[in-house]
């Protein structure tokens, strides 16, 4: 049996459901990609930043206190004191004494200067006098200056990284408060800068001091991620040479900058203690890559979920589109095409007529006495001989013929390609095999009659013209007797 013709287009319904998926889905990635790169930056800004910052600041409280509790020590201790107020007799006993707190402590350098002498003495003996004049011992006519019982040194040896140093500089007073001198500890930053490095190697942040100037004065050992060096100046740092302008006081907080491509997130604080600031500085570069990978991913699986369930809706719809439309064009009762189906496929059959030249012939076919079998034997036993009777014409025709049920108890068969003296065999055999037919109702063996009429397509007739005049012929074969075969007359005029 010939399919019946697709019927309308999806293309509608597909287009909005690819919009909604579409949009719901690129909307909700976008959504946790904004929400990923937000987290993203408050987890560094707000925590990793500034946590780095404080353990860096605890650990340089650490190492500054100690030297402090040293050098406070050695300024208020009692054989200091009464040696240089006895007028510093023996060196030796003072280079003892300043190696012995060396030695004992692990300081790097331990000193005391005399302000009676100007004297600078030394674990090792004596270094030389301290003058006024002498830029390098500025220092100590400062710590004489000042206000506080001692300053925090920190002396940048820009030729040799190892020996940058914290000097604790004390004062020195005898027991009438009278000024004497100066002493206290050098000390290497090794725990700063050793923890500087591990941060910088294991979290991707760079970490540096800057003075007031704007100049690095302290980072790891290995060059952090900025390949920021010391006494290198902050306008030499890419993305960071606004900041120079902001100095002397740049205030504590963070700051956001972009170098290359990257989004740069800076903590700055201020350690009085140093008067430098403690930049902590970390690029968003993995992290946002890794961001933007999921995105891609999400966007990907996406358009992958939206093109698997418009595929899905769309097969699901066309099953059930072509289900009804089956169902509309197809009689329930018989399984046939019915007359809306037939008309379909009898405009594609007059098509290829036309086109190949081809003859077509229609038959008309009426059981009859119907009603009668109908009154005697019941409505249902009527249905019965309806479903046997179609059962029975489908078997009979070629496979491209079309067969439906017409109405009631009449059917229509239109032969493709036959000649009309084929029709008419075809038609002769239906009628004898169904008069042969027996049907087991009601523990009857009923019998039933089918008179037919004939008509083969003339030039320019169409289908409905074919059928009438395989009609008026099934006329005459009712009015002749039924049980028969007429032909249809040509048309005429
Ligand atoms: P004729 O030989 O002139 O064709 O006589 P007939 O009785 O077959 O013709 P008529 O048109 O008088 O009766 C047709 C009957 O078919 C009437 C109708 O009730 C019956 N019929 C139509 N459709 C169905 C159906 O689906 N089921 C049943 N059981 N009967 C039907
Ligand atoms: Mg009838
Ligand atoms: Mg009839």
């Amino acid at each position: 049996m010939p399919r019946l013709p697709r019927s309308s287009s999806q293309l509608p319904l597909i287009l909005l459901l690819l919009l909604m998926l579409g949009s719901a889905f690129f909307a909700t990635s976008m959504v946790s990609y904004q929400s990923a790169i937000r987290s993203l930056r408050d987890a560094i800004v707000n925590t990793e930043l500034p946590l780095t910052s404080d353990n860096i600041y605890s650990e340089i409280q650490k190492d500054l206190v100690r030297p402090v509790l040293i050098a406070s020590m050695m300024a208020r201790d009692t054989f200091v004191r009464d040696w240089i107020l006895a007028g510093e007799q023996d060196p030796q006993q003072m280079t003892r004494y300043l190696r012995e707190v060396q030695e004992h402590y692990g300081t790097f350098t331990s000193f005391l200067v005399s302000e009676r002498s100007a004297t600078y003495y030394q674990a090792k003996g004596i270094l030389k006098q301290v003058n006024e004049a002498e830029p390098r011992d500025t220092w100590y006519y400062r710590v004489r200056a000042m206000r506080e019982p001692y300053e925090i040194n920190v002396d940048v040896d820009l030729a040799n990284q190892d020996h940058l140093t914290f000097f604790i500089n004390y004062q020195v007073y005898d027991y009438q408060q009278q000024f004497i001198g100066a002493a206290g500890v050098g000390l290497a930053v090794d725990s700063v800068v050793k923890l500087i490095d591990t941060y910088q190697a294991r979290y991707e942040r760079s970490i540096f001091f800057v003075d007031t100037q704007g100049r690095v004065t302290l980072t790891g050992s290995q060059a952090g991620p900025l390949k920021v060096k010391t006494g290198q100046l902050l306008s030499s740092i890419e993305g960071l040479e606004a900041l120079q302008d902001r100095l002397p006081r740049p205030q504590s907080g963070n700051y956001q900058y972009r170098e290359a491509d990257r989004g740069h997130f800076l903590n700055v604080r201020y350690i009085p203690e140093l008067d430098w600031y403690l930049f902590v500085d970390k690029h968003d570069g993995g992290a946002m890559a890794e961001i933007r990978r999921s995105l891609l991913w999400n966007l990907a699986i996406s358009v992958l979920a939206t093109l698997l369930s418009l595929t899905l809706v769309a097969l699901v719809v066309r099953r059930y589109q072509r289900r009804i439309a089956a169902l509309a064009n197809t009689d329930q009762l018989t399984g046939l095409p019915n007359r809306r189906g037939f008309e379909l496929l009898a405009g594609q059959a007059l098509q290829d007529a036309r086109r190949q030249r081809q003859p077509l012939c229609a038959l008309m076919l009426d059981i009859d006495n119907f009603k009668q079998l109908n009154d005697q034997h019941g409505h249902l036993a009527g249905d019965q001989a309806l479903r046997a009777f179609a059962a029975h014409l489908r078997n009979l025709p070629r496979q491209s013929d079309i067969v439906c049920r017409w109405g009631g108890e009449e059917f229509a068969i239109l032969l493709k390609d036959s000649s009309q003296e084929a029709a008419r065999q075809l038609a002769e055999r239906l009628r004898v095999s169904i008069e042969a037919l027996r049907l087991p109702i009601n523990g009857q063996q009923l019998q039933m009659t089918v008179s037919i009429g004939l008509s083969q397509r003339e030039d320019q007739e169409n289908i409905e013209q074919l059928l009438n005049r395989a009609d008026r012929a099934l006329y005459r074969a009712k009015q002749s007797g039924r049980n028969r075969v007429c032909e249809a007359s040509h048309v005429t005029g």
